[in-house]
């Protein structure tokens, strides 16, 4: 069986023999984007070398780059524990084209190594193409010899790609596996592709057009190449699951949360042995990249994904911090690949135990306070957004650990509820504080929140920008 690091190594060294420089993964907090909170893709560390502000001594390059999506556009936290397919942090393989090679060699490229270094059994491959791209459609055929019926035409946004309102932009096509029908899931672009059959392992970004002004688009003299495949999904298909927690790295880290816990995986905690082990990583990741718990921001997105977790520990019966014991097991599985990671061991294992043993003096109250709010409330109810709020605001529960909670039961959190019981406790503050005389801090302090947003001084939805493949 081929490990994680033997995978990602052998993406590396393919793309590496075919001309490509190894370029090592950016940090999590994006150096050259104020707009986006978390690296979430492979492209973000050249997004000013597809805009040709910046030139690099290569025009092909391969990385394995640390992506979180946990925030903003591409948020998969809600899905994390309940997909076979999603993590909140994950590495996204790429090859890279700056004006060199174009749709034929990618395709060429990516087919081979799935099909020849891979193995990857072909009649189990399906293709998607951005509806009006004949040219992917026919290079499928050709390249891959692939039917008709094997190469899907998408019509929606799905299959186009953009890295902002202005900018390169171009159609994608992504590769899809079949795990077989006893896995519940439609093809890509039926109504129920949602299900974890056909597995979306890579998508290869054709970048041929520049969006000038919002009405006009111009083709790009030297078209460029963005692909990302999840190392992780592609391990699952190489190991033979549907399932990425099923992959070596996670059977590890969920043994040692078995261990740890005396619960097994099999069953109704399944799920919340995956949130921990998925969480850890991405806090550990984003701790050792300068990234530590806060009320704002980046931070407070790192809260959030902690707490998650942590109200998950205490659902396996755990009184103890527990994050901070599976630290080891991550930094033995991920560590070599990974330096900073085995630098930050220290930093990370007390900040997960502070964050933990901090939030365990109110979990246990708020998850009373939520089971009487909640008593006798069936499947369709809301929880009153006051009360998400008093959750909030005295016991420390982010939002979506409120909603977390409640969705195995089919309960949904009032919104818009909390957001008015939000304003109108910064309001109070405000009159509070104008009482008080200081009104020059006063300004100022408000002045700045107002510009940060609501919404962006709680850590949610900050990400604007779509440096996603
Ligand atoms: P999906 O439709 O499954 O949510 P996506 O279309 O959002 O995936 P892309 O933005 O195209 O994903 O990213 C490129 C690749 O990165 C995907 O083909 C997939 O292999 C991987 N990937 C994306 N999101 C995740 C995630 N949350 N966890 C693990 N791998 C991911
Ligand atoms: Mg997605
Ligand atoms: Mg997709
Ligand atoms: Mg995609």
């Amino acid at each position: 069986m081929t490990g994680v690091n033997e995978i990602r190594t052998a993406f590396l060294d393919y793309f590496n023999k075919n001309g490509h420089e190894i370029v090592a993964s950016s940090p999590l907090v994006p150096r050259n984007d104020p707009t986006l909170m978390f690296t979430n893709a492979g492209m973000v560390q050249f997004k000013n070398v597809f805009t040709g502000a910046e030139h690099r001594p290569y025009s092909r390059a391969v990385t394995a780059q640390k992506c979180v999506r946990a925030g903003g556009k591409h948020n998969d936290l809600d899905n994390v524990g309940y997909t076979a397919r999603h993590h909140t942090f994950f590495e996204m393989l790429g090859n890279f084209s700056f004006g060199d090679y174009f749709k034929d060699l990618a395709i060429e490229l990516a087919w081979n190594l799935v099909t020849r270094e891979f193995g990857l059994d072909r009649d189990r491959l399906i293709v998607t193409v951005y509806a009006e791209d004949d040219e992917a459609h026919g290079l499928w055929k050709k390249i891959a010899g692939l039917s008709d019926d094997k190469i899907i035409r998408i019509p929606t946004s799905d299959n186009f790609w953009a890295m902002g309102e202005t900018g390169p932009c171009g159609p994608c096509s992504e590769i899809f596996f079949d795990h077989g029908p006893h896995i519940p899931g439609g093809p890509p672009g039926s109504p129920d592709e949602d299900g974890d059959r056909f597995i979306e392992i890579w998508n290869l970004v054709f970048m041929q057009f520049e969006q000038v002004t919002p009405d006009e688009r111009v083709s790009l003299p030297r078209p460029s190449i963005d692909t990302g495949m999840g190392l992780e999904r592609i391990a699952a298909v190489l190991q033979g699951t549907h399932d990425n927690y099923q992959i070596d790295l996670f059977r590890h880290l969920i043994a040692a949360s078995v261990e740890l816990t005396g619960v097994p995986a099999e069953g109704a905690h399944g799920p919340s042995h995956r949130v921990i082990a998925d969480h850890l990583r991405a806090s550990a990741f984003l701790i050792a990249d300068g990234v530590l718990p806060s009320n704002e921001g980046r931070g407070y997105v790192l809260r959030r994904i902690m707490r998650r977790a942590m109200r998950h520990a205490e659902l396996l019966g755990v009184r103890e911090p527990l994050l901070w014991r599976l630290v080891p097991v991550l930094v033995a599985e991920m560590g070599r690949a990974y330096p900073e990671l085995v630098r930050a061991e220290p930093l990370v294992t007390e900040t997960l135990k502070l964050e933990e043993t901090r939030f365990r003096k109110t979990l246990a109250r708020g998850l009373d306070l939520l089971n009487e709010a909640t008593a006798g409330m069936a499947a369709g109810a809301e929880l009153a957004g006051e009360t998400a709020f008093k959750l909030y605001d005295t016991y420390g529960f982010p939002l979506d650990l409120t909603q977390d909670a409640l969705k195995s039961r089919g309960i949904a959190v009032d919104t818009a509820g909390f957001d008015t019981a939000m304003a109108r406790q910064r309001e109070d503050a405000r009159r509070a504080w104008a009482g008080s005389g200081e009104a020059a801090t006063e300004t100022v302090w408000f002045a700045l929140r107002d510009r940060a947003g609501a919404t962006e001084f709680l850590g949610y939805d900050t990400e604007t920008a779509e440096g996603v493949v």
